[in-house]
Parts: structure tokens; C-alpha cells; sequence
């Protein structure tokens, strides 16, 4: 699936791979970076510009490329940090011919195609973080029963015990996140969008800090490789491994700042539709009045229903309280929506326009949004268990331990909404970027060189021999 390029990443609309219609055909000019699979693969989906031209709409088009085609070729295999069983290129296309009946969809849905492929694809990478997470509990498990320091063993020392309620704990509510998402996607009538972007975030970020706490609570040998371990007699846990192949997970996919902004944006949407003419400085003055009213009338319906609800009537959520209590949270994540939507609206009514910029801001928002799903993933999955006889009163204590970890850094995240240091950031952010602070770096010693940035990715011919082909 090859969408990126040297110079365009989290912004593909700006891509710049060309494919000028020639007869039935397109041709194909430009580079492709970070290709995963490229290196073997036999078909490419591959993202391109279409000229606008008489009889053609133009716009970023999606065709399957022959790799075997003229013109095609890998020019480096790319290594990182982990992953390092990944097939990954450079994939240059230098006039490619591709047959039209390759194109697809119409031109100019690219990017519509790439992104609702995403959606469901983006449910597989959050499964992989449960699977990191069950993995991170059954070590920390095995290991911190068995090694001893100070006369017990180090699981009963209250600092690394907390390590391991927050894996057990995170572990069980993420996987109550893939599992709700991946029904509601199986069910079809559902738009997941919100639901798969918010597993992909949470998932990502929850699983690199339970890869990251597995890192700690081995100590040393956390650091060390299964190799290394192995062959000084010890089991060859790769628990650095894990924590390196889960960083990829923040970045790719659509990197977590970009999953803030896209999960923001569906939140601010439904104010945009109706107040957006009223915050545009291009509409005139009968527009806006035209907007106020609309407005008027949406908000005077929407506003009661943010102040009052189920989490305000005690005994709501009954049914969730056994042995274990969990009605208590899910008042509490009925409670904190609302709040979360007042505190949206009350973030839009006092910077408008200029809401879009205030990242710090949305992804407090987003945030906290991941956090209650998972809150109420976490309780129904618990409630489903009990039911079905599985493990119902362990997963009422696991749910009840997650919410009250998640509350934390809930209430955490709304304090930091309006308390914060973002405004202080972005003064310093410009006292960097002009060389204020360059005296500080003095004394280092940067190995990295003076090479550019960023690679030329001016099509033409390949101008490296053609060193890596497919191997099979
Ligand atoms: C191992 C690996 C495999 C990959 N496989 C594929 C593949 O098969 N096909 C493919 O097409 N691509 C692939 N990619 C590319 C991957 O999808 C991109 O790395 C990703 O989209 C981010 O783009 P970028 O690296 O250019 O970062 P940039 O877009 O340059 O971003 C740099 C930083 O700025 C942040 N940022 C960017 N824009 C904003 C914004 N508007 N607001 C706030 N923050 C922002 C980003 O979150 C990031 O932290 C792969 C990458 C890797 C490393």
C-alpha cells in the first residue's frame, strides 16, 4: 500500500506521484517511501495525482500496479528500530505504464478508498496491542514471582505491584475495546470511524506503557536481549524487543497527533454545521445572522441535555452492581460526557476559529473520550462475562480496578484542559526554533552529519542500479 513519500507523511493530499492518462493508459512517475511488504510483493496499490485534463476529473486515484512492470524499482530496504522481520523500500516509479482497467475506483476517491480501507485495518493494530499487553502480564506474572530482592519476591513490593494491576487491569479493558469495536464493525450498519480511530490511539499508547512497565519490573535484564540471556543460561525474554516493535504503532496508521485532530474534528463537527457561518470572518453579516438563528434553535435543544442525567440518579446502571460494584463508574462516565461536551463547547465558544490550533486542548479532549469507552467497554465486557460464566467475578475486579485507574488521569486530563503550560510552550516553542536556547546544546557531539533532511525524490530513472528485486 504505498501512500507515502519523502515529502509527504501525515498530509498525504499533498502527495506527488503523477499519473498523466495516456490512451487506455496511465503513466506513473515518482517515489514511494517506507513500501511495507514492496520488497516481495507481486501487486501494489499505489496512490497517484491524475491531472485535471478534457475528459478527466483528476485528483488522487488508486491503481494496482504490476511490481514485475517496466519501470518499477526497489532502490533501498529500509531498517528500524523494530519490526526487523519487516519486508520494507523504496519503490521508485519511473514511467510505469498502468492499464486504466487497474484503477480503482474513480479518479480522484484515492484518498477516500485509502481511508475507509483504514478504518477496519485500523482494528488489526489495536489487536496486536492486546496481544502485547497479555504477553507483558503472563512475564511480569512468571518473573516478578520468582525473582526475590530485599527477602520477597519483587511482585510484593508495592512499587512494582502497581506495575502490575495497571497491565492486568489495561490489558482487560483494551481488549474490551477491540472487542466492541470489531463487533460493531462485523454488525455493518455501524460507522465505526470514532470507535476504530479511538481503539488505534488508546490501544497504541496503553500498550507501549505496559511494554514499557514490563521493561522496569524486569530490571536489568529488561534491557537486555533474549539473546544476550539466552546465552548466558537464562530464558531469552524479548522484552526490549516488545518495547521496540510497539513504538511503530504511535507513528504509523496515523500517528497519534493526527488521530487526536481526526477524532476532535468529529466531535467539533456537529458545532461547525450549525455554528460554522457564525465563526467564518468570510460570511457576511445576513449569513451570520442567517447562522445565529439556526443556532439558536439547535443549541437551546442540545444544551439542556448536557446538564442533566442517569449519572446524577443514584442506582442507575443497577445491573452492574454485584460482589463487585461497577454502576458507580458507569454514572461517573455518563457524568464526565457531558461534562467533556460542555467543556468542547465552552473551548469553541471562547476561541472560535481558531479552535482547530489549540491541539493541547483536543487531544485532552480525545483523551479523555478513549478513556471513558474504555470505561464502558471494560464494565459491559465484565457484565457479558457474568453472564456467559466465564470469569465473571475476576473481570467485575479487573473492570473495577481499570476504572479506577482511568478516573485518575481523567480527572487529571480535565484539570489540564484549562490549567496548563500550552501557552508558555509555544513561546518557547519560537525561542528554539529562532536559536535562543542554541548556547544549551554546546558540548555534544552529533554523529548524525550534515546530510539533507530529506531524500530528493525527483522522479526519473532509477539512479542506483536496480539492487534489490524482489527476492523469492
Ligand atoms: C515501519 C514503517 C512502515 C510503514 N509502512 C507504510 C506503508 O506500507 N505504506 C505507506 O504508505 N506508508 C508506510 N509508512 C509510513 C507511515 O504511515 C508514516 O510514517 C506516517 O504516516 C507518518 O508520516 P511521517 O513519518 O512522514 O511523519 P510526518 O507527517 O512528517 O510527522 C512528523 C511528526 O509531526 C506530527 N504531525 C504531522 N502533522 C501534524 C499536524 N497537523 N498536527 C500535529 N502533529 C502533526 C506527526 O504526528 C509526527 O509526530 C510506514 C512507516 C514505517 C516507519
Amino acid at each position: 500500500f504505498l501512500l507515502t513519500e519523502p515529502d509527504v507523511g501525515s498530509d498525504p493530499a499533498r502527495l506527488a506521484t503523477t499519473a498523466v492518462p495516456d490512451g487506455d493508459d496511465y503513466v506513473l512517475d515518482g517515489v514511494k517511501l517506507w513500501t511495507t511488504n514492496g520488497v516481495v510483493a507481486d501487486l501494489l496499490v499505489v496512490m497517484a495525482r491524475v491531472p485535471k485534463s478534457e475528459g478527466h476529473k483528476g485528483g488522487i486515484t488508486a491503481f494496482v500496479v504490476e511490481s514485475a512492470s517496466e519501470g518499477v524499482t526497489v532502490e533501498n530496504r529500509n531498517a528500524f528500530m523494530g519490526l526487523r522481520g519487516l519486508e520494507n523500500g523504496v519503490t521508485r516509479f519511473h514511467r510505469v505504464r498502468v492499464p486504466a482497467a487497474n484503477r480503482i475506483g474513480e479518479e480522484g476517491q484515492g484518498l477516500k478508498i485509502a481511508l475507509t480501507t483504514l478504518n477496519t485495518g485500523r482494528l488489526s493494530l489495536p489487536a496486536m496491542c492486546v496481544g502485547a499487553g497479555k504477553w507483558c502480564l503472563k512475564i511480569a506474572r512468571e518473573w516478578s514471582a520468582a525473582r526475590e530482592q530485599w527477602g520477597k519476591p519483587v511482585a510484593l513490593h508495592e512499587a512494582v505491584g502497581s506495575k502490575i494491576s495497571f497491565i492486568a487491569a489495561t490489558t482487560f479493558a483494551l481488549e474490551a475495546v477491540v472487542d466492541l469495536s470489531s463487533q460493531m464493525a462485523d454488525e455493518d450498519r455501524n460507522d465505526i470511524r470514532i470507535e476504530a480511530a479511538l481503539a488505534k490511539l488508546y490501544g497504541s499508547e496503553m500498550a507501549w506503557l505496559m511494554a514499557d512497565e514490563l521493561v522496569q519490573i524486569r530490571g536489568g535484564r529488561g534491557f537486555e536481549t533474549a539473546e544476550s540471556l539466552q546465552a548466558r543460561g537464562e530464558r531469552g525474554v524479548p522484552a526490549e524487543q516488545m518495547l521496540r516493535d510497539l513504538r511503530i504503532n504511535r507513528i504509523f496508521e496515523g500517528s497519534t497527533e493526527i488521530m487526536h485532530l481526526l477524532i476532535a474534528r468529529e466531535a467539533v463537527d456537529a458545532h461547525l454545521s450549525v455554528a460554522g457561518d457564525l465563526i467564518d470572518p468570510e460570511k457576511s453579516l445576513s449569513d451570520k445572522a442567517r447562522a445565529g438563528a439556526n443556532a439558536g434553535v439547535f443549541y437551546a435543544k442540545w444544551l439542556p441535555k448536557l446538564v442533566a442525567g442517569q449519572g446524577q440518579v443514584p442506582g442507575a446502571f443497577g445491573e452492574f452492581r454485584r460482589e463487585v460494584d461497577l454502576s458507580g463508574h458507569l454514572r461517573y462516565v455518563e457524568r464526565s460526557a457531558r461534562k467533556l461536551a460542555r467543556s468542547t463547547f465552552y473551548g469553541m465558544s471562547r476561541w472560535q476559529g481558531r479552535m482547530e490550533t489549540k491541539q493541547g486542548f483536543l487531544g485532552r479532549v480525545v483523551d479523555i473520550g478513549a478513556e471513558l469507552f474504555a470505561m464502558a467497554a471494560a464494565c459491559v465486557r465484565a457484565e457479558h462475562l457474568r453472564r456467559t460464566g466465564d470469569h465473571g467475578r475476576e473481570a467485575y475486579q479487573l473492570a473495577d480496578a481499570f476504572c479506577r485507574q482511568s478516573r485518575i488521569r481523567v480527572d487529571e486530563l480535565f484539570d489540564r484542559l484549562w490549567t496548563n503550560t500550552d501557552d508558555l510552550d509555544r513561546k518557547v516553542v519560537k525561542g528554539v526554533l529562532t536559536g535562543t536556547y542554541e548556547w544549551l546544546e554546546q558540548g555534544i557531539i552529533d554523529p548524525s552529519g550534515d546530510g539533507p533532511w530529506i531524500a530528493d525524490a525527483t522522479p526519473g530513472p532509477s539512479r542506483k542500479e536496480n539492487v534489490h528485486r524482489p527476492i523469492r
